[in-house]
């Protein structure tokens, strides 16, 4: 049997036609298919302007610094998420203050981040975990009531809605990542999701290099820009990816359902949060129960390569890693995060693969905890 990834992005002849189109036009560099995919991104978030990058992680940390944040603010944010998120925050001199996550939907406790507002918060940068929302209404209210900005590392949730309204459709400044493990890809790129052109300018400025022109043309370079524009190839693989979100997403979503469906009896994992149907599942990441097994986290996902199957881990807890400890966290700090963190593992979960990959899966993760059972 062919080895299943726990992830695998799919391309369409069209596209891979399109980018040796691009290719042989002389023009490879920022151009017209970047202006499109910008374009076509806008269009599905409802008009918003949508600046494209390099990567979610260059995306987040110039809406950091549009935002003026840096030395001695703080921004508040989940102890569970991949390690570009507090980075970030850590790169434009600013803290990262985390918060513990809900166990089952995995994403920032809010009356915990309620709790660790202080007079040098600036922001909130949540993470809407495997493509499920946080609470919007809550979210905003509370970003409201203390004057915060609100900075959505939405990395997985290209195509997930809050009650009907698409994320990045709405809200502030919302970040997506198009890595090749996301729900769609242009290889390596991500994006901003404003609601207003003039953040709009500052970003194309933060976005290349510092550059700024005047009403005649005139160049001038105002501030030590970075360099973050995708290219026109990797626009290409979007534009051709993004036709086929929806379809993508739904192939997803009816995965899920078979998980969900085969996993409510046996094995005994713990599984996420269900949420409706405006979640994106951009991974699949139930908890194994550690304490009832004679068998580690290592030990299952070495027993599930041995049976072709790949197992991520999606995330050890944020705040015990070398780089944020020294900003005074200790462990039992956040016992949500280091849980999932202990515990997690992430299925196979990509719009290419069938029902019958599904049961496969959850027949070899039966058969290697019955072993590990104590
Ligand atoms: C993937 C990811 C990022 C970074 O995305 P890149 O495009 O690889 O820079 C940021 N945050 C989260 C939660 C992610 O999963």
């Amino acid at each position: 049997m062919d080895y299943l990834p726990f992830t695998r992005p799919t391309f369409d002849e069209e596209t891979i036609q399109g980018v040796a189109e691009v290719l042989r036009s002389g023009w490879v560099a920022s151009g017209p298919h970047v202006l499109a995919l910008e374009r076509a991104l806008s269009e599905y978030l409802g008009g918003r302007p949508v600046r494209t990058f390099t990567s979610a992680t260059g995306a987040l940390e110039v809406a950091l610094q549009i935002c003026g944040i840096g030395p001695g603010d703080e921004v508040i944010t989940p102890a569970l998420s991949f390690a570009a998120t507090p980075n970030v925050i850590l790169r434009v001199g600013a803290k990262p203050v985390f918060v513990d996550v809900e166990l089952a939907t995995r994403n920032i406790d809010l009356d915990r981040a309620a709790a660790a507002i202080t007079a040098r918060t600036r922001a909130i940068m949540p993470v809407h975990f495997a493509g499920l929302p946080v609470d919007m209404d809550r979210l905003y209210e509370l970003a409201r009531t203390h004057g915060l900005r609100v900075i959505e590392d939405a990395a997985h949730a290209i195509g997930a809605s809050w009650r009907g309204r698409r994320l990045g459709s709405f809200g502030d400044i919302v970040a997506f990542s198009f890595h090749p493990n996301k729900n769609m890809t242009t290889i390596e790129g991500g994006a901003l999701s404003v609601n207003n052109e003039e953040e709009t300018k500052s970003i194309e400025i933060h976005r290349f290099h510092g550059i700024a022109k005047d009403s005649d043309g005139e160049m001038d370079v105002v501030l030590p820009g970075g360099k973050y524009n995708l290219s026109d190839v990797a626009a290409r693989v979007g534009l051709g990816q993004l036709r086929h979100l929806e379809a993508f997403n739904a192939g997803r979503r009816e995965l899920v359902a078979r998980y969900f469906e085969k996993l409510r009896t046996a094995p005994p994992l713990m599984l996420p949060a269900r949420g409706d149907e405006g979640h994106g599942w951009h991974m699949f990441t139930p908890l194994l129960p550690l304490e009832r097994l004679n068998l580690t986290r290592k030990a299952f996902i070495g027993e599930m390569d041995r049976r072709g199957i790949g197992v991520g881990v999606h995330y050890p807890a944020l705040h015990l890693f070398s780089a944020y400890r020294g900003l005074g966290y200790r462990e039992g700090q956040f016992p949500n995060a280091e849980l999932i963190g202990r515990s997690t593992v992430t299925l196979p979960l990509f719009p290419a693969m069938g029902a019958r990959d599904v049961d496969r899966v959850c027949d070899a993760a039966a058969e290697v905890i019955c072993q590990g059972g104590k």
